[in-house]
């Protein structure tokens, strides 16, 4: 162990006992030793008790916790301080600039217990009320967290797809292929991978792209901390590496079989081996091991593209926890193409959102009023998004529940079910028969929380029953429904709504995130609630 690592364990014992404000003569003691050993070149193995006594800052207590870590890894106190947080709120301490004190405040004061969660926090705008924060303080401590998430290794879909323009720019000559798991769109990733038959030549007099190494065949770049793998392949070889680096392995191995013999030099374009195989076209992103078992009836031609997306549904204004109005958020809309809006901002129950109570709501919908006179014929419909509560009940009354144009209802609170209390919770919710969406199903953040655990069948069976449309929320840290539960869901008959849940107007175009993920899931135009023109959507607002 390294003495670097030592002072490091200090540093984190004093930062965990301010954040749970205990003695401050013991804090500063182990700051000191920080202090103290974080600049020691001497290796701290080596030395005695005594001689590590005498230490600028390091006392003997400090010693003795230095013997405890040489010997077992770790400071005693300081395992047994981690046992009271939750290894999340430990986590937000390394974010630079979020000191004992604010991450305190944060998981105190707004239940926040990881990273993804306090990012996703920020996105709903939870950041501004708290005292000793503000907007800037926010959007300051959204792009922390970004670097911080990013120097974990793994990152977002999203993120690498808006980073492909500027590393493109640094390149020469970026004829390139995405291939590996970015070419088949996973929503999580660890690096961006290309296929190219020319050494990538970097522009001179650019500063985004570093060399990394070079390793036969694979050029390794940077940008941006994020890992940019190129291979150069030979044009014989071209096509045949691609194929191998766009599937699952499952896929592969399904179809290998039937293209042992072929010439691979003879093969232009990816469309030709699906004529080998006899099969129909499948994009990249759809080469996964679902398909194998409705291959045959499938046609590319149906997928959701997001021209098709007519509509913009759960979105959140000033009226509860959203940035823009509801104005705004319309206008945005609209001067995207778009021909209706749902707006569904957070209910009663949902106090840390500023939810809607019954008074408000009234105000809400002679807003509503006013706007659809002035903006028509582009429709803005009076939604909600109503909590879920622990027994499955939603969070108004019927007499209420029943005048929304729309209902989705989603779970926020008391996340840590087991599978059967969770599935139950939500079928009840499910059942309700003013439920037409089901908002965010697991409640999972990509990245940092797993969403609780559910018997998906049986959700899906229940929204069959139910007629309740399942949304596919496109926050790219979500992505809830997973892509994996779209073929079963549309198996049973269940329509799935692409959501972008935006909390802002810039949020309003993830919904291009969700109609990626939705696509890898093979979700088609007619199962997708939203690429329903405003009068079939309307008749389907009328159907419940
Ligand atoms: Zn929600
Ligand atoms: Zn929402």
């Amino acid at each position: 162990m390294t003495n670097k690592e030592i002072a490091k364990q200090f540093d984190l014992l004093a930062s965990i006992m301010e954040l749970l404000e205990e003695n401050a003569f013991k804090i500063r003691t182990y700051q000191n030793a920080y202090l103290g050993l974080r600049k020691w070149d001497i290796p701290l193995k080596n030395m005695s008790i005594e001689e590590m006594s005498a230490i600028p800052g390091v006392g003997k207590s400090s010693a003795e916790k230095i013997q405890e870590a040489l010997q077992n890894g770790e400071i005693q106190a300081l395992s047994a301080i981690k046992e009271k947080v939750p290894s999340g709120v430990v986590e937000m301490l390394k974010i630079n600039g979020l000191g004992p004190k604010k991450v305190r405040q944060i998981w105190k004061e707004l239940g926040i217990e990881s990273v993804v969660e306090l990012l996703y926090a920020c996105n709903e705008n939870r950041l501004i009320e708290v005292k000793g924060f503000g907007l800037k303080t926010q959007q300051e401590l959204t792009q922390k967290i970004n670097f911080y998430l990013q120097s974990q290794g793994q990152f977002l879909y999203a993120n690498l797809d808006k980073l492909e323009s500027t590393v493109f720019l640094a390149f020469e000559n970026p004829f390139w292929t995405r291939v590996g798991l970015f070419g088949r769109q996973l929503p999580v990733l660890n690096q961006m991978e290309y296929l190219t038959s020319e050494i990538p030549v970097v522009k001179r007099d650019q500063s985004e792209i570093t060399l990394v190494k070079v390793d036969g065949n694979r050029w390794s770049f940077e940008c941006q901390g994020i890992p940019i793998i190129t291979y150069v392949v030979d044009g014989d070889d071209f096509e045949k590496v691609k194929w191998e680096m766009s599937a699952s392995e499952e896929f592969l191995s399904f179809t290998q079989k039937d293209l042992t013999n072929i010439d691979w030099a003879d093969i232009m374009y990816d469309k030709s081996i699906f004529e080998i195989l006899k099969k129909p076209y499948l994009p990249v992103e759809c080469r996964e091991s679902y398909i194998l078992d409705h291959w045959d009836g499938f046609n590319s031609l149906d997928l959701i593209t997001p021209g098709d997306i007519k509509g913009i549904v759960h979105n959140h204004s000033t009226w509860s926890d959203g940035i823009h109005t509801l104005e705004e958020m319309a206008m945005e809309c609209r001067r995207l193409d778009y021909s209706y809006f749902v707006i569904s901002d957070h209910s009663k129950s949902a106090g840390y959102a500023n939810g809607l109570s019954v008074e408000r709501l009234f105000q809400q919908w002679e807003e509503i009023d006013f706007l659809n006179k002035k903006m028509e014929p582009f429709k803005t419909y009076k939604g909600i998004e109503s909590d879920i509560l622990v027994d499955g009940r939603l969070d108004y009354e019927d007499e209420i529940l029943k005048q929304f144009d729309l209902v989705v209802a989603s779970v926020h609170s008391v996340l840590n079910m087991d599978e059967e209390k969770a599935t139950q919770r939500l079928i009840t919710a499910i059942e309700n028969p003013y439920t037409r969406i089901l908002g965010h199903p697991t409640g999972r953040l990509l990245l940092s929380r797993k969403g609780y655990p559910l018997d998906m069948l049986k959700i899906i069976d229940a929204c069959a029953a139910n007629n309740v449309v399942i949304e596919l929320n496109a926050n790219p840290y979500r992505l809830d429904l997973d892509w994996t539960w779209i073929a079963p869901a549309m198996k049973k008959g269940v329509m799935i709504s692409i959501n972008p849940d935006a909390h802002s107007r810039g949020g309003i175009q993830d919904v291009n995130y969700g109609v990626i993920a939705a696509r890898k899931g093979g979700l088609t135009k007619e199962f997708c609630l939203n690429a329903k023109s405003q009068s079939e959507w309307e008749t389907w607002l009328r159907s419940k």
